[in-house]
């Protein structure tokens, strides 16, 4: 299909320079332009309307058009459209969410501090842990270690966390002094008859031997996502989070939880920490702490973390980081009302039932011979793809067959994502019984038009 250079897809074509996107595919075939948004669908200017099964980019939580988020962001703007937080000013929005997010956190944390994308979250994590370091007199502790597959953003400094080779390509990256230790997906990297529990012994041992590699008083902090998301939906192995944790305080390295995906319900708790028992000492979290209605995240940070910096910024004469657009009022305004919408819906505990009717209905598709593992927890949630099942291998050029799946399925009106060659799958939290059964039945039947295409 040729497109029309004065349509808005011709008009995309000329002007626009995608993310994540082929570009010169792009110019081949255009976009897809959505226009409107209400509950868990999305429509796009062709009139089609689709389930959207990842919630945009894991993030739109309570759902799309929900009008008591519009209200919230037209009175802030009209009170106090725009003020910063830098030199002891403040406004009411940050204050407020400051105390909701600290108060709402699953273990002691001592502060908030604001940013507008996961990325610049987890950049000023990597400026925190520095920062603290040099406090400390130890300037030789600044090493960060997470995970291949993690992912944690885009910037110079995130993308080097994140573990996945097209953010590192071409891009010159990663940077000095970041380190990637063991993927713990057990279905692709445990071996013959290892048990889960011997897989988690072994990515702990594999943690334990990098630091003692690199020497334990250059390792600065561990980063992880508790269930790794864009690296293709991971759910740790049993006993996993015990035995990282037991590495990293042996050798007192800070503990990072990137709950950017994972916070505010997804997997079935508030916090992907608490479904794992994990113990953090800085959280980064974004995506549904505003729904995405507007871009905010922020960081939690722990006493151990903030006293020293805190001590530093007063040595210095001041802490020199900070956004134009740091806890935005208006954005800030809208977290607030959606992280109200979350509890006074209990879309925690939706997320936990209807998490058990996706995760039971995905796993009646492991049967499928294309259905090389099903895996998640919560609302999230992937299929593995292959053709040989009991080699767990695809004759299939890489991220073939779950390219061709994502394309079908949206045809059939369900947008999942497709990462490496698995399907995810992350609706929104509002998500009922009847359009899981959408999501499931149309994945069933898209799987069985792409085997009939091979
Ligand atoms: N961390 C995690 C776990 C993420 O999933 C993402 C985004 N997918 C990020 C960080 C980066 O967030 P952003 O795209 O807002 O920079």
């Amino acid at each position: 299909m040729t497109v029309q250079p004065n349509s808005i897809e011709g008009r995309d074509i000329a002007f626009h320079l995608h993310s994540y996107t082929n570009a010169r595919k792009h110019e081949a075939n255009g976009p897809i332009v959505m226009e409107s948004g209400e509950g868990v669908h999305v429509t796009d200017t062709d009139g089609n309307r689709y389930i959207e099964a990842m919630s945009g980019l894991w993030s739109v939580a309570v759902g799309f058009g929900e009008k008591r988020l519009v209200d919230a962001a037209a009175r802030q703007m009209q009170k106090l459209n725009y003020y910063h937080t830098f030199t002891h000013k403040s406004h009411g929005p940050a204050i407020e969410l400051a105390e909701k997010l600290v108060g709402m956190a699953p273990v002691p944390m001592s502060k908030a501090y604001f940013t507008n994308s996961g990325s610049e979250a987890n950049d000023t994590m990597m400026k925190l842990v520095r920062y603290r370091s040099n406090a400390l007199g130890q300037p030789q502790k600044k090493k960060i270690i997470s995970r291949i597959r993690g992912y944690h953003g885009v910037t110079l400094a995130s993308a080097s966390l994140t573990g996945l080779p097209n953010n590192h390509r071409a891009f010159d990256l990663p940077m000095p002094g970041i380190l990637h230790t063991t993927c713990p997906h057990y279905w692709r990297e445990g071996r013959d008859g290892e048990s889960e529990e011997a897989f988690a012994t072994r990515c702990a041992e594999d943690l334990d031997a990098m630091i003692e590699a690199e020497g334990p008083d250059t390792v600065a902090a561990f980063i992880a996502e508790p269930v790794m998301g864009a690296g293709g939906v991971v759910v740790p192995p049993a006993t996993y989070w015990e035995k990282i944790q037991a590495v990293l305080k042996r050798y007192d390295i800070l503990l990072v939880a990137d709950e950017v995906i994972c916070g505010f319900g997804r997997t079935g708790q508030m916090f992907g920490s608490q479904t794992y028992g994990i113990e953090p000492d800085i959280m980064t979290l974004s995506k549904a702490l505003s729904s995405s209605y507007l871009p905010i995240s922020a960081l939690l940070i722990n006493e151990r973390v903030y006293a020293p910096v805190a001590d530093q910024s007063s040595e210095i004469g001041t802490f020199g980081h900070g956004y134009t657009a740091s806890g935005h009022p208006v954005a800030a305004a809208v977290a607030l009302e959606n992280l109200k919408i979350i509890e006074e819906r209990d879309l925690v505990a939706n997320a936990r039932e209807m998490g058990e009717v996706m995760q039971a209905g995905l796993r009646r598709l492991a049967d499928h011979p294309l259905v090389g593992e099903v895996r998640g927890v919560g609302l999230i949630a992937a299929i593995e793809l292959v053709t040989d099942k009991a080699a767990k291998l695809s004759a299939q050029p890489p991220g073939d067959l779950a390219a061709r799946g994502f394309a079908i399925m949206q045809k059939n009106g369900v947008i999942s994502r497709a990462m490496g060659d698995a399907l995810a799958f992350c609706p929104p939290l509002i998500v009922e019984k009847q359009h899981i059964d959408t999501i499931v039945e149309t994945t069933a039947r898209s799987l069985d038009e792409l085997q009939a295409s091979l």
